[in-house]
Parts: C-alpha cells; structure tokens; sequence
C-alpha cells in the first residue's frame, strides 16, 4: 500500500482525461446527459445520487481508512443519522459512550427515542460494563476514541470482540484521531463515522462528514437511504474537503507536537488540577492509545483548579486561542463544553464537570500558544 500522504493527494484524483487538470474540478451540474433513455454515463444521472468531485473525495477517504467503500455527506450528524436509520428498528437497542459527542447524544436521546429506539450509556474503557448493557435487541456498539470531551480511550479491537460475540456491529467514530492516527477498520470496527469539518477538512471552512466500511452490503444500503433522505453535501464542500485533506498527515504532526507542549504546560501550571491527554503516561488510557494510535493527537482537555467560575475566566482570557465551538482547524480554539459543545447533556448521566476546559490545538507555533496560555492561566492561579 502506498503511504498516507500518497493516498491523501492522489487517491480518487486523477488528472482529468479530457482537460489534464491536476486538481479535482468542483462539477456543478445537477443533471447529467444520458445517451437514449438509460444510457448513463460513467454512473452520473443527478447530482443527489452521485457527483464526481464527491466521487473523488469518496475514493480519497475510503484509501485513508483503508476501507472498500466511503460515503461523504452534508455533516457529520449526517453521516451518523443515515447510518443509523440503517441499522435501527423500533425496539432495538444501542450503546453508546457516556461521554459521547454532544450532537450524537442529542440524536440518539431527542430524535431516535421517538422511533422507538432504546439506548444506554456506557463507560466503554470498562468492559465488564459494557457486557452488562449488552441485550438481545442490541444492534449498534457507537464509539469514539479519544472520547470528546474527556479524552477517554476505548480498544477498539477489545470492544470488537465482544460486540461482534453478541451479533452487533461496533461504529467508531474517528472524528477526533483522523485516518492518520487510527484506523478503526483495521481493527476490527464494522464503520468509521467521521465529521469531516474537523482534522480532515482542517481549516474551519466547511461542514461535511463520512461513513467508511469495508462491508458491501452494508455500504449498498447506506448509497440507498443516503439517496432517499437526500444528505449529500454539495460539490463545492467535497472539493474543499478534498483540498483539506492533502495536508492532513502534516497538519496531524504539527498538531500533536503543539498539544504536547501544552500539556506540559498545564501539568506544571498551578491553576490545573488535572490533565486529560491520552499522551501522559499517567492517563489511563495511555497504553491503549500507544497501541492503536500513531501519536495521541491535538486534543487537550484540563480541569481548573479554581472551579467553574476560573474556567470559564480561563476561556474569556486567552487571545490566541479563539473562544469557539469545534475543533480539528489550523488555528487554535478553548471553549467551556458544559455551557457550550455539551449543554444539551445538562442533567443527564453524559454530563460534564463545570470545571472542564476542552482545547483544540492548533498549528500555530507553540511558543505563542503556550505564552497564551500561560498568560491566561496566570490570571487564576
Ligand atoms: C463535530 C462532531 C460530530 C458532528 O459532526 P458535524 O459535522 O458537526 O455534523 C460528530 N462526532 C464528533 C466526535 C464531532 O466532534
């Protein structure tokens, strides 16, 4: 197999045959000319059913998973809502990770839940919970490794095992590791959920998400309801997306060397009372992530020392790191997830310490972000 950063700037992107263009051309064009009734050409009838430029990025994300078929969409709640239309009834049942991504949660717990569908939360870095959550009617294990926003790390290979034991279908979401630092399918996973407006796009330009999976029948079904709920994303965002996605494996280095140096930082830093990066060798996940990952990421996520009200100064202070919802872009974000990324978990059993600061780490250079954030936490220490 050729190398990540081959795969990320060739794959599905061959020069146009006809023009020579090096780069993927944005195909606008909703409808497509058929040769006599039925005569398609090259699969392309309507843009909601296919696209090339969306082709492209297809083949592009399915060779960084390593997978056999890769479905872009218009988000990623997208990508997460079509695929579980598909492997749901009414009266099923899921598992999903207690600290789950916000939006996913919201779907399961706002929208599925009127369908019928039962789900329990889970703390997945504990197998012996999730045994016990397991029932008959248990379809779907969702995971995401490192969790958002606790950076908790689940095996994906253990919990591979002992869903596939219990004829269920494990789903990663691989959001927060991007297909540089981890490749589910690889180990075991059934589908890999990802929101591309994070690492993969990588520059806090375009919303978009994909499903990755190695299984035929399933990925007939998800072409079929993604066509019939109509979640696509336009060839525009498939383009920007393609574009993001060339520099992944160097934004990803960058990445994890500036999330290292900050953690460093905040790990000596009086106003902190713990560290959550799955690179200390003190996190309880850190095995588990050397194992399955390349580096551990640009995630970082700190409790402040002083509570809630010093967290929330901490997120008012920093100037470099922008006050924002998501993460994954080139320029560096703080937020408070208990008001912002998580409040809909407000009450429940997903929800977070008040105390919580999440970080994602640009690729600016480190010696500003940690003056940044030095300078930030120096005001509550
Ligand atoms: C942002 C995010 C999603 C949702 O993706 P959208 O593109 O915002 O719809 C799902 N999972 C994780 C881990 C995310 O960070």
């Amino acid at each position: 197999m050729q190398g990540f950063s081959t795969r990320a700037i060739h794959a599905g992107q061959d020069p146009d045959p006809t023009t020579g263009a090096v780069t993927t051309s944005i195909h606008t064009s909703s409808t497509y000319a058929q040769d006599g009734v039925g005569g398609i050409r090259g699969g392309y009838e309507y843009s909601r059913s296919a696209n090339p430029t969306r082709t492209a990025l297809q083949e592009c994300l399915a060779a960084l998973e390593g997978g056999r078929h890769a479905h872009a969409f218009g988000s990623g709640m997208g990508a997460t809502d079509t695929l579980l239309r598909i492997l749901l009834r009414p009266g099923d049942h899921l598992v999903i990770p207690h600290d789950a991504y916000g939006g996913t949660f919201r779907l399961v717990d706002k929208v599925l839940a009127g369908f019928g569908v039962e789900h329990t939360p889970v703390d997945l870095a504990d197998h012996d919970a999730l045994r016990a959550a397991l029932r008959p009617s248990t379809r779907v294990v969702w995971s995401e490794t490192p969790t958002n926003p606790l950076l908790g790390i689940a095996d994906i290979a253990g919990l591979a095992a002992i869903t596939h034991e219990a004829g269920a279908r494990l789903v990663v979401d691989n959001t927060f590791a991007s297909p540089y630092l981890q490749t589910p399918l690889a180990l075991g996973a059934d589908v890999v959920v990802h929101s591309t407006t994070k690492y993969v796009g990588g520059h806090s330009d375009v919303v978009g998400g994909a499903l990755i999976t190695d299984d035929d029948e399933l990925a007939e079904r998800i072409t079929f309801t993604q066509n019939s709920v109509g979640s696509v994303p336009g060839p525009f965002d498939a383009w920007l997306t393609l574009r993001g996605v060339k520099t992944l494996a160097v934004r990803m280095e960058r990445h994890c060397d500036n999330a290292e140096r900050i953690a460093e930082l905040l790990g000596a830093h009086p106003a902190v009372s713990q560290v959550l990066y799955p690179g200390l060798p003190g996190h309880p996940g850190h095995e588990v992530a050397a194992k399955q990952m390349r580096r551990f990421g640009g995630m970082v996520s700190f409790l402040a020392a002083g509570g809630r009200d010093a967290a929330l100064r901490i997120c008012a202070e920093t100037k470099l790191f922008t006050l924002a919802e998501s993460l994954g872009g080139v320029e560096s974000l703080i937020e408070h997830p208990g008001q912002m990324t998580h409040a809909a978990t407000a009450g429940s059993m997903l929800e977070v310490p008040d105390s919580l600061v999440r970080l994602s780490v640009g690729i600016e250079d480190a010696d500003d972000l940690v003056d940044d954030l030095r300078t930030a936490l120096d005001t509550v220490r």
